[in-house]
């Protein structure tokens, strides 16, 4: 059996130097907000080009928190993709706003920009692209139109960690970007965890509030805040880790390239990487019509695969259902989609063995 993902192996190779760093943890017994993650929150905004980072609990707090400090609030609406994690959206309507539903460039599963221009209304106050598997979505034109409607920009980096466009990071592209350390992304912890990224003082400021209760200092509570933090541990572990990303993005590259050489030929929609884009291949998805046969043919022949996402977030009971004659595209990517084995410790002769059932696959359909 072919995993489609395999985290003890990672957590194998590393478990010498994680138990270090937790045991430095536990040594200090300080857990929350201390050194740990002071100094990974340096370590990424040097990553990502920006000046500041504010650990927090999630990457969907990270969302929360930084669509909340910039001031979104009941009356706004705000862009998404119609196709994403339900995070990307969930977060906008926990605050009050409204999340207006975009469709996808059905190559690169980011958001449209002409039909983002064509959402615009009066209310329309900030624009939340994802940087979907790893992809960054069309940051220069969505920037500019952004500019051209004095529109936040909040970039849903939780995919893309190492990402950049026109050779620019993701997360130094909009007002705030938000990482997410869940333990499946491409710099997982070992639980939950998630970063705000930034060039703007206020905005980080704000957030480094917002995740502790509001607090002005010294217990003085100067507005409602949440309790969301990065724990001591969590980010003790990210740091061991982050030094490896270079390393597992490279792996993840080259698998992508493998997959593209090897199934060349074969009857699958195989993922592009735009020119302008690195891609740091967080899923492998192929499109195909028959896609849940595809699964299960693979599946038969041992190969581990993983639909992401079966239902676009407007047709999520929780906003109502519905939208397949206004988001076609990501009806389709949802119906079309089958993510395939892509980890960093993934062997040659596994990828060999996935590309093979995979052509067996496609001929039995
Ligand atoms: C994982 C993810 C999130 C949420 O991150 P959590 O850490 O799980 O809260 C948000 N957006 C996207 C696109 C994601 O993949």
């Amino acid at each position: 059996m072919i995993p489609f993902l395999d985290l003890r192996r990672q957590h194998a190779a590393l478990r010498g130097e994680l138990l270090a760093a937790m045991a430095r943890v536990l040594d200090s017994s300080q857990f929350v907000l201390g050194g740990e993650g002071r100094a990974l929150e340096g370590e990424l905004a040097a990553l990502s080009g920006v000046r500041h980072a504010v650990g927090v609990g999630s990457g969907t707090d990270a969302l929360r928190l930084a669509l909340a400090a910039a001031g979104v609030g009941p009356g706004d609406e705000v862009l998404t993709p119609a196709y994403s994690f339900v995070a990307s959206a969930s977060t906008i309507a926990m605050l009050g706003a409204t999340p207006v539903f975009v469709d996808i460039d059905p190559e690169t599963f980011t958001l449209d920009v002409a039909a983002a221009e064509r959402a615009l209304t009066p209310r329309t106050r900030a624009v939340v692209p994802v940087h979907l598997y790893g992809h960054p979505a069309a940051m220069d034109r969505l920037v500019a139109l952004a500019r051209a409607h004095r529109l936040l920009v909040i970039e849903d980096a939780a995919q893309a960690v190492g990402a950049a466009w026109a050779g620019r990071a993701v997360g130094s592209w909009g007002d705030a970007a938000c990482y997410s350390f869940y333990p499946t992304k491409n710099l997982g912890a070992c639980g939950d965890g998630g970063m705000v990224v930034t060039d703007r003082e206020d905005l980080a400021d704000r957030v480094r509030r917002l995740r502790h209760h509001g607090d002005g200092g010294r217990y003085h509570h100067v507005e409602l805040g949440y309790c969301s933090r990065l724990d001591e541990l969590q980010a003790a572990v990210l740091r061991v880790k982050l030094a490896r990303l270079a390393a597992w993005t490279g792996a993840r590259r080259r698998l992508a390239a493998r997959y593209r050489a090897a199934l060349a030929d074969a009857p699958l929609g195989l993922p592009t990487e735009r020119s302008e884009a690195r891609h740091v291949w967080h899923l492998y998805a192929v499109r195909h019509q028959q896609r849940d046969a595809l699964a299960k043919a693979l599946a038969d022949l041992g190969v581990g695969t993983s639909v992401h996402y079966p239902l676009p977030v407007p047709g999520q009971p929780v906003f109502g259902g519905g939208g397949e004659r206004r988001f076609p595209e990501a009806w389709r990517a949802s119906r079309e989609t089958l993510c395939l084995p892509c980890f960093p410790e993934l062997t040659d002769a596994e990828q060999d063995a996935v590309v093979a059932a995979a052509r067996q696959a496609c001929e039995r359909l």
